[in-house]
């Protein structure tokens, strides 16, 4: 069942369960009210006959009848009066009773208290017991209320006929109001099933920017440009890694083309090969960067996280360096001896951290003239800090921001090897230790990169 319908049909519902109560209260009141009413009127007249009876006619059935015929009787039909000695004799009764036509329930009940309330079929009776002095007597006075039953079946009337009414009126209103309410879900339903993988630019309309549903579609828009934004780095990314691919590439066939245009000599061949297993090495690099880049991501959710002495990862990390550039000279220093051990102690995974260190060294030597570069170690209260430090060309203050972005490369690092995507490596395996990594550097003078970790 659709939502709309849903809401319509349970308001209805409510609204209907709270006419028949109010209904049902209405009808039952006026109807308390009706009889109340009945009965004080009765007991007035029963109490104004027996004064009649006593003190007016004296008794006398005759004179009796003459007052019985202005009893106030007109709102009234089939109004009986009923005249009892003490030992239940009938002394007048008016019209005529054919058989037993008093209830001898409500005259011992008058006796015993004095007055008493009852109903006689479809009639309200009255009993009442007038004692003046000594001798007692009880009146009885039964009626049928034909005003007030009328009025009260007119309304029985009303009601029955407005309850289906009103509760017609409610659910075309509730009908009304919920298609109204949630007029602008459909819409957003309608707008979001446009959207494909390459609409991704639309948004959603944001309405009035304040209820719930302007904010769910203010958040869905938001949602919408960050899968927008992961779209544009992965294609930025795909093409970006396949420009990479294909340079070395089209080097390593334009070479071999050039080296069969001929016959040549031993020493040429030498040559020849001497540069395609240098592109070829290039190559290798390149698409093993790729693959760190990509099981980074892979692993971060299934990384298994273990305690790490950070100077000793710098340390294998320094000789990795040295056995592939044995020209870098690396100086590894620390700001303090640490007294206690585990404030140079990471939490991490061993493989990914040492590639982050080899790639920071391994920079810093890269863009130095001199291939030196100097690491410092360090820790505070939370962290360990290490720093990379060189006196290289240094990055462009415009360039600084953009580094940590895949394949990206200043401008100034176009003579030195590379294919811009270490960086980037760095900055997510960082992350993934819940760690921070940011660059400082001063154009032609040299740049330090610092990195912090969380210790355990
Ligand atoms: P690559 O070194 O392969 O180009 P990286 O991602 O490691 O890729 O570095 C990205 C860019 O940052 C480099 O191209 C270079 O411009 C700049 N960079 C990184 N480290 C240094 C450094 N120590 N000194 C100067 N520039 C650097």
């Amino acid at each position: 069942m659709k939502i709309r319908n849903k809401i319509a049909l349970q308001f209805s519902i409510w609204v209907a369960l709270i006419l028949v109560v109010f209904s049902v209260v209405i009808f039952s009141l006026s109807e308390y009210n009706r009889r109340e009413d009945v009965y004080r009127r009765l007991r007035q007249t029963a109490e104004n006959a027996a004064r009649a009876w006593v003190e007016t006619s004296n008794q006398n059935v005759g004179v009796m009848n003459t007052y019985y015929q202005y009893l106030p009787k007109e709102d009234f039909e089939d109004f009986k009066l009923l005249i009892f000695n003490e030992q239940q004799q009938t002394m007048y009764a008016k019209p005529k009773p054919e058989g037993e036509s008093y209830s001898g329930e409500v005259f011992s009940k008058a006796v015993q208290k004095g007055y008493y309330e009852a109903f006689a079929g479809e009639n309200e009776m009255v009993g009442l017991l007038y004692q003046p002095d000594s001798v007692k007597f009880v009146v009885l006075l039964s009626a049928y209320d034909v005003v007030g039953k009328t009025k009260v079946q007119n309304l029985r009337k009303v009601l029955i006929i407005s309850l289906p009414i009103g509760v017609g009126i409610t659910i075309l209103v509730g009908i009304f109001f919920a298609t109204l309410a949630l007029r602008p879900l459909s819409q957003m339903n309608k707008q979001v099933s446009n959207i494909t993988a390459q609409s991704l630019k639309q948004r959603l309309d944001e309405g009035n920017r304040q209820d719930e549903i302007a904010q769910l579609a203010m958040n869905f828009n938001l949602m919408l440009e960050r899968i927008e934004q992961s779209f544009d780095i992965q294609r930025s990314f795909v093409s970006n890694a396949s420009h990479e691919l294909r340079t070395p590439l089209a080097a390593l066939k334009s070479e071999i083309q050039v080296a069969m245009q001929k016959n040549r000599s031993q020493t040429e061949h030498q040559e020849i090969l001497q540069t395609l297993l240098q592109d070829t090495q290039q190559l290798i690099a390149l698409t093993n960067g790729l693959l760190q880049l990509a099981q980074s991501e892979a692993k971060e959710k299934a990384m298994t996280f273990v305690p790490l002495r950070i100077d000793e990862l710098i340390f294998l990390a320094h000789n990795e360096l040295e056995a592939q550039h044995p020209s870098y000279r690396v100086l590894i220093d620390y700001t303090e001896i640490p007294e206690d051990e585990n404030a140079l102690t990471v939490s991490g995974n061993e493989t990914l951290l040492r590639t982050v260190f080899l790639n920071l060294m391994d920079n810093a030597c890269k863009y130095s003239p001199d291939h030196r570069a100097e690491v410092v170690i360090g820790f505070d209260v939370h962290h360990c800090r290490i720093d990379f430090k060189d006196h290289g060309i240094g990055i462009h203050e415009e360039d600084i921001g953009k580094i940590f972005e895949p394949f990206y490369r200043a401008r100034n690092a176009t003579n030195h090897n590379g294919h811009g995507i270490g960086l980037s490596i760095c900055k997510r395996v960082i992350k993934m230790h819940r760690g921070h990594i940011n660059a400082t550097s001063t154009l032609g003078a040299g740049s330090t990169f610092s990195v912090l970790l969380p210790h355990v």
